[in-house]
């Protein structure tokens, strides 16, 4: 099997076997060279005509047709270069290989635009579109590679302190976040629909139920997102939910698994304060006029990162458009205050055991404490103008659920994308997503969303109403 290009720095005088890309192809005089990329890096291979057989295994002949992106495998030995001609822009700049064998497995048509260059001004529907292109750059391969080691420590960190990964189902009912739903419609159940989830809140909450004490996901949420700044239709969210805990054991457990993170998977990066600040809502607003403020002490350093938590918000807020008391998390939260009488009366006064987790002025995590007190529970769904009806049809489930031995238990939520894209200094969360969707919600690969068939409409006795 071929090895990482990367690893033929340790291998001088040894042959070795690669494979990948046509990167950049050069003709000095007779010889030529080209830099050969795989998923490691790039390192230079040597053609010379004088070690190539004539006749039908002439690999310089071969050589001579290859062009950008074409992919080859060669084999051949690992010699130093000659004084003056490393490379110390590569991480085997100091070496190239000479070649004995070439084989051509693919040939490439031009691609839409240069692959050796930083893509970031590339118009970006051209490069989502071309996303498997794109993800073969330097840079947006760098990142990717970075998502996945911070993804492997945080598994590997909570695994170590006894968290279960349990996935959750993708095919759900509708869960309050405050977001529209995706619904998808159920054949089996013709005019039914299920909802993807905006988080698996609900089933986290159940697992404290079954028992499972400590529980987290790397998960999928599904949001029918108005286009608005950064927001993605699906995002990643890191989900996490504990029995038998105070919000201050949720508040340290995040404060150690990033601190640790950042120790160990970034060394040039500095947190600016440490225990990670921990401000009420209040004061945030107050003091910064913001409930995720900035609070890094040198805002052009690239390497600075200023966590801090927001504790203490209000359990509602009034929502102008609607007229109507909004959850400013979700109903789940507990309340502070025990009082039925004061939240039905005096719904603005409540605060919750609600806390955002912030970065650099963004909101990169939120949860809360969740109400156990199925009274206090259905009191909060009044003041959010539920019937007591609906309450039973929509989260009747729920209701039943915590008549049979609930735990306190609490959890949060921080977002993966917009975590990685400030720690890769990258301006939105599309480009640290392998394949992000437009502002409105397109898949310009895929070419998703699309018109599905008559038979499949039929199937799920749907009729499309036409625009017209
Ligand atoms: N479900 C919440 C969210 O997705 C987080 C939480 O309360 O744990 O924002």
């Amino acid at each position: 099997m071929k090895i990482p290009n990367t690893e033929c720095v340790k291998k001088i005088g040894e042959e070795v076997l690669l494979a990948g890309w046509v990167h950049i192809r050069r003709d000095h005089g007779k010889i030529i060279f080209i830099d050969l990329r795989d998923r490691s890096g790039l390192i230079q291979l040597v053609f010379n005509p004088q070690n190539s057989p004539n006749g039908k295994n002439d690999y310089y002949k071969l050589a001579d047709t290859l062009r950008a992106e074409y992919v080859i495998e060669v084999s051949g030995t690992v010699k130093k270069r000659p004084a003056g001609m490393e490379n110390p822009k590569i991480e085997t700049g100091e070496i190239e290989i000479e070649i004995e064998k070439l084989e051509l497995l693919a040939k490439a048509k031009t691609p839409p635009f240069d692959l050796t260059k930083d893509t970031k001004d590339v118009d970006e529907e051209l490069r989502m579109k071309y996303r498997y292109l794109d993800l073969r750059t330097s840079r947006v391969s760098k990142i990717i590679e970075m998502r996945h080691n911070v993804v492997k420590f945080i598994r590997d960190y909570l695994s170590n302190l006894d968290f279960w990964e349990i996935e959750t189902p993708i095919l759900s009912k509708s869960t309050p976040e405050g977001a529209r739903d995706f619904i998808v419609p159920s054949r089996q159940q013709p005019g039914k629909f299920y909802a993807l989830p905006q988080s698996p809140q609900q089933y986290k909450q159940m697992l404290m139920l079954a028992g499972i004490e400590k529980y987290f996901q790397i998960a999928h949420c599904l949001r029918d997102e108005d286009p608005r700044g950064d927001r993605q239709a699906e995002h990643t969210q890191l989900d996490i939910e504990m029995s038998f805990i105070t919000q201050e054991d949720i508040l340290k457990l995040i404060e150690d698994l990033y601190s640790n993170l950042i120790k160990k998977l970034f060394p040039e990066k500095k947190i600016t304060t440490y225990p990670f600040p921990r401000m009420t809502y209040q004061q945030t607003l107050e003091k910064y006029k913001s409930d995720k403020p900035d609070l890094r002490k040198n805002k052009n350093d690239s390497n600075e990162l200023a966590f801090a938590f927001i504790v203490d918000f209000p359990m509602f807020e009034w929502l102008k458009g609607d007229k109507k008391w909004g959850a400013m998390h979700h109903p789940f939260t507990k309340p502070q205050s025990e009082s039925i009488e004061e939240m039905k009366n005096h719904p603005e006064k409540i605060k919750a055991f609600q806390y955002d987790f912030v970065l650099n002025g963004f909101e990169i995590g939120g949860g809360s404490i969740r109400t156990t007190n199925l009274k206090i529970l259905e009191a909060v769904f009044e003041v959010l103008g539920h019937s007591s009806d609906e309450i039973k049809k929509q989260f009747g489930h729920y209701f039943e659920a915590f008549s049979y031995g609930v735990p306190p238990h609490g959890g949060i939520a921080p977002g993966i994308d917009r975590l990685i894209m400030l720690l890769a200094n990258e301006p939105n969360i599309r480009e640290v997503i392998a394949f992000p969707k437009t502002g409105d919600g397109r898949d310009l690969m895929m070419n998703a969303p699309s018109d599905v068939s008559n038979e499949q409409l039929k199937e799920l006795k749907i009729k499309i109403l036409k625009n017209d």
